[in-house]
């Protein structure tokens, strides 16, 4: 019998689409184009058709429609991991009284908005009482979001982001790689420490801005279904089907921040840019987690991007569009340039082999806050102990410590482990796409189609699916951190 209920969801999910296209192209125009006097008049019109937007999802007959949908059954695949999702949101939706919901929001707001003060004074005295009152909602909030094989409040969060994952999982993938990163630091130093010391020289935002093109099509994004703008921070953004923009910031006397920035999200938008029909079709597109999306963005940066082999690529881009030093450099300074490896105290500014380091010692304290294992005032102390432990470097402030990221003070937990889940699947993607294609020729000879088509038919023809599911279905195998370690070993040790 087919399913009479989908067939009555189809307008909503048109209408959804039709309001989620909008609102993306809104929200593009503000963080990149709008001129300054009409930012409030399309705010306005974001919070106007974001409210219409929201509305579906409460309205009682879309509600019924969906229990209905899961009852008939007969669903494929794809349509029983929307309906899920779906049926998810509802019970967590009718668990919040709307006054505690509206409660909860304004807290978030104020304490991001008394982070950025707190940040630019570098005190944190000024977001404690509102970050502890933002802790306390999550720690309320884990119970409304707890499924059954949830076993801490923090899983609660971690599977909003990775669907099915626990704490448990990420302790097994994280330790080892932590024991890695920290026990291997000083040989990878020592390795390097006879490179010449760095000096960057400054370059126009205008050729920066025809490098960032030539870079957008080496990598073969689609500037027929796509536009590249500038923004405070780099961003992409999958609007619809055939539109997915990526933005970057120009800074003068760093070529290297945007180059990255445009290869990172660049790499994002090619993946939103080969999702096959199926996914459209069945309303999962933009369903992969956030890791597995942090997965395609970072195989095109680091993978490909900051590679050996693909380094004579970008060294030719940069002598054609930035000229001065690239064109008389050799291969392996250039290489050098985007490699090297440092004790970094900032996050968005750390290397490839730092960068999980960072990024492990945040999830340590947000799983331990939300566990109310560690308390918000002994926060900044924790920080600067766990810097010390694991980069031996300690923040002179808080600002350049516990204060330099937005997320927590938004109420952003569980996030973090994405970024960092990425680079490991990452890893073992590569290690299965050179059992079938010659990787490193390829990258030689700047020829990355073959390896587009293999991600397009063995990766992204999936990324609909929760990750474990995903990794499974693409490498054959479950998430394992050794590949990385093993990249990571031949590359810098
Ligand atoms: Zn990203």
């Amino acid at each position: 019998m087919p399913n009479e209920a989908m067939k009555k969801l189809q307008p909503f999910f048109e209408k959804k689409e039709r309001l989620g296209h909008l609102l993306g192209l809104l929200s593009f125009d503000v963080e990149t184009t709008a001129p300054e006097k009409t930012i409030e008049a399309e705010n306005d019109l974001l919070s106007f058709y974001g409210a219409e937007y929201a509305a579906i999802n409460k309205d009682p007959e879309f509600i019924a429609l969906v229990k209905q949908a899961k009852e008939q059954g007969n669903l494929n695949d794809a349509e029983t991991l929307l309906i899920d999702d779906l049926l998810f949101d509802i019970s967590v939706m009718e668990k919040i009284p709307m006054e505690k919901y509206i409660e909860w929001s304004k807290a978030e707001s104020k304490c991001e908005e008394m982070w950025k003060k707190a940040k630019a004074a570098a005190d944190w005295g000024i977001v404690e009482p509102y970050f502890k009152k933002v802790v306390e909602i999550y720690r309320e909030k884990s119970e409304l979001y707890r499924l059954p094989f949830h076993k801490t409040p923090y899983d609660s969060f971690l599977s909003l982001y990775e669907k099915g994952q626990t704490e448990e999982d990420v302790n097994l993938i994280f330790e080892p790689l932590k024991r890695f990163l920290v026990g291997n630091l000083d040989k990878v130093l020592e390795k390097q420490s006879h490179w010449a010391p760095e000096k960057i020289l400054p370059h126009s935002q205008d050729d920066q801005a025809r490098l960032s093109i030539d870079l957008l099509k080496a990598i073969q994004y689609d500037l027929s279904r796509g536009v590249l703008r500038e923004t405070e921070h780099p961003f992409s953004n999958n609007i619809a089907r055939d539109d997915c923009r990526v933005t970057t910031h120009y800074y003068e006397n760093d070529w290297r921040s945007s180059m990255f920035s445009v290869i990172h999200e660049g790499g994002h938008s090619i993946q939103f840019q080969n999702w096959p029909d199926y996914q459209f079709e069945n309303h999962v597109d933009g369903r992969a987690s956030a890791a597995l999306c942090e997965t395609h963005s970072r195989f095109y940066e680091n993978i490909i991007g900051r590679s050996h082999c693909f380094a004579p690529t970008l060294l030719k881009l940069c002598q054609k569009d930035l000229g001065g030093e690239f064109l008389d450099m050799d291969e392996e300074t250039f290489y050098r340039f985007i490699n090297r490896v440092k004790r970094s105290l900032i996050r968005t500014d750390s290397d490839e082999y730092t960068y999980c380091l960072h990024i492990i010692l945040r999830y340590e304290l947000e799983r331990d806050l939300i566990n109310a294992k560690l308390e918000v005032e002994d926060l900044p102390k924790a920080w600067n102990q766990k810097y010390e432990e694991f980069l031996g470097v300690v923040p002179p402030n808080d600002s350049l410590g516990v204060m330099q990221d937005t997320h927590w003070f938004g109420g952003a937990f569980g996030y973090f482990p994405s970024y960092a889940l990425g680079n490991l699947y990452g890893a073992q993607i590569l290690h299965y796409m050179k059992k079938d294609l010659p990787f490193d020729e390829l990258l030689a000879k700047g020829d990355l189609t073959p390896i587009l088509t293999w991600l397009r038919e063995k990766d992204f023809a999936y990324d609909y699916l929760d990750p474990k599911e995903w990794i499974l279905k693409v490498t054959g195998e479950s998430m394992n951190p050794e590949y990385f370690m093993e990249y990571l070993s031949e590359k810098y040790l």
